[in-house]
């Protein structure tokens, strides 16, 4: 253990000051709080140095890792690249000054870029309109899914209470349908790993709501039978929602609106480059066809009849509020500022670069690991383990001993499909010397896995923790320094 690895409270030592405050100008406001609000201890903070503080924290910060640290294929989790220009426009005083319940003619510009941002991405997925007031993709599929409820109920087509969810969803896709009280109907995968269309066609009838597709599926495929999928659907009256967390490799390319999809959400915190991990925040943007349009929930951006644009809705229309006011605002700049700094050229780049790196990085290694569906991928592609599982080497072998090699590992065992899922996805953001060193790794590590299994069975190595619990880390987390002593 290294001396700073130490837990800052043992660095404490008493009556050592970090920071001094002007004490006139705090006695003063001392005093005008009421009695009751006033601490009468000490809290039990470290004392320590600002040198000891700032210490403290850097290190903390690289015992992460992050995207701006190393390479992070994170299969269906779109880990690119958040170009710094983000960050310096979303800390414009400008922007992180205003308030929501400011009036809306002092807010103009900040409206101004909801309405422009809204447009961008109805532009680019060939929707109507746009809400971007959920905080989060599993947000979004709720309030998608909410919307086509309100669009049945409107209609008095109260019976549809059935939503069709292939075996391939993401695991977020049936939790929010459960939580918006739709009963789940699953549908299968075909052996090369798209929805089974003769599993479905039975499955059609006048209780079903919809259907929620994700495309490319997360086995990284296109669902090439989309076209006869949506007329199906739309044939026994449901509606298509797209799963849009991974658009990334579609992004200039292919449009969900002109696939027939009626409803769909966006991970802004992953196809447009803002920063995610650790929980948020992050945005959901949700999307509509003109049809669904009145049923978007509230506030709305709408420019008025005095030529300013305004906040409008109230609680009870359409269906209502899914967040506080209009969203993460900080994580929309960010989006905004990507696409601008993009345009309308280099925007057409993202999905052909995305699909490139993902397929060379899959050609280059199916010698070593098992590759169950050989074809071409889109954004990312699934191995199922080694191709050689003689020594018993597992997926969390291999990427626990990719961390000690300075990567971050991809995502394991998920899908669901495979035993041994690793599921890599590159981005366009990474350069092809980057993507070599990977494969290089990657090919040194399965040569490893023959020769000196031990060394992986119990990688990490190097890092400044090694196999944790997860399942307790995450059921029973000891925040508190008292717990630890
Ligand atoms: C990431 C992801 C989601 C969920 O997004 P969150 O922002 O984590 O709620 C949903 N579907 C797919 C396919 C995803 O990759």
């Amino acid at each position: 253990m290294k001396y700073y690895d130490k837990l800052i409270f043992d660095l404490s030592k008493e009556g050592r000051q970090g920071y001094s405050l002007p004490s006139r100008k705090w006695n003063a406001v001392l005093a005008d709080l009421p009695a009751g609000l006033v601490r009468g201890e000490e809290p039990a903070l470290p004392q320590v140095s600002e040198l000891d503080a700032v210490r403290h924290y850097t290190n903390l910060s690289q015992m992460n890792f992050g995207v701006d640290s190393g390479f992070y294929p994170l299969g269906s989790c779109t880990m690119k690249y958040n170009p710094k220009i983000n960050e310096e426009i979303a800390a414009h005083p400008g922007f992180a000054g205003v308030h929501p319940l400011q009036p809306d003619a002092t807010v103009q510009g900040a409206l101004w870029v909801y309405e422009q941002l809204a447009k961008s991405l109805s532009e680019i997925t060939g929707m109507a309109e746009f809400t971007l007031n959920p905080f989060a993709g599993a947000h979004g599929e709720l309030t998608g899914l909410m919307i086509i409820r309100q669009y049945h109920m409107a209609r008095g087509d109260e019976k549809r209470t059935r939503i069709i969810v292939p075996d391939s969803a993401h695991g977020t896709n049936p939790a929010s349908a459960a939580v918006c009280g739709l009963e789940i109907v699953q549908v299968k995968s075909k052996e090369n790993g798209l929805v089974d269309v003769e599993d479905l066609k039975p499955l059609l009838d006048d209780t079903i709501a919809g259907i929620m597709m994700t495309n490319p599926n997360t086995l990284g495929l296109f669902e090439k039978d989309i076209k006869e999928i949506a007329a199906l659907v739309h044939e026994c009256g449901g509606l298509l929602y797209y799963d849009g967390a991974n658009m990334n490799p579609l992004v200039g390319m292919v449009r969900p609106g002109d696939m027939g999809f009626d409803v769909l959400h966006l991970n802004l915190h992953k196809t447009f480059s803002t920063p995610h991990g650790g929980g948020g925040p992050g945005a959901g943007p949700v999307g509509v066809a003109a049809h669904l349009a009145p049923y978007l929930p509230v506030p709305k951006v709408v420019r008025g009849e005095d030529g300013l644009l305004h906040m409008v809705g109230a609680d009870g229309e359409a269906c209502g509020r899914v967040s506080g006011f209009m969203g993460n605002f900080g994580v929309l700049l960010r989006a905004f500022t990507y696409i601008l700094m993009l345009g309308n050229e280099n925007v057409k780049m993202v999905g052909p670069l995305a699909v490139l790196g993902a397929n060379y990085i899959k050609e280059s290694l199916k010698d070593c690991f098992e590759l169950p569906i050989d074809s071409v991928c889109k954004h990312e592609f699934v191995f199922d383990g080694l191709k050689d599982k003689s020594t018993e080497v597992t997926t969390l072998d291999v990427a626990k001993r990719l961390l000690d090699y300075g990567f971050h590992a991809p995502t394991i065992y998920f899908p669901l499909l495979f035993h041994q899922a690793i599921m890599i996805e590159p981005t366009e953001t990474e350069s092809k010397e980057t993507l070599d060193g990977f494969i290089e790794i990657m090919k040194h590590i399965a040569a490893e896995a023959i020769e000196d299994p031990e060394s992986l069975k119990t990688a990490p190595h190097t890092t400044p923790v090694r196999r944790l619990d997860e399942t307790t880390a995450a059921r029973q987390p000891i925040l508190k320094y008292k717990d630890i002593i």
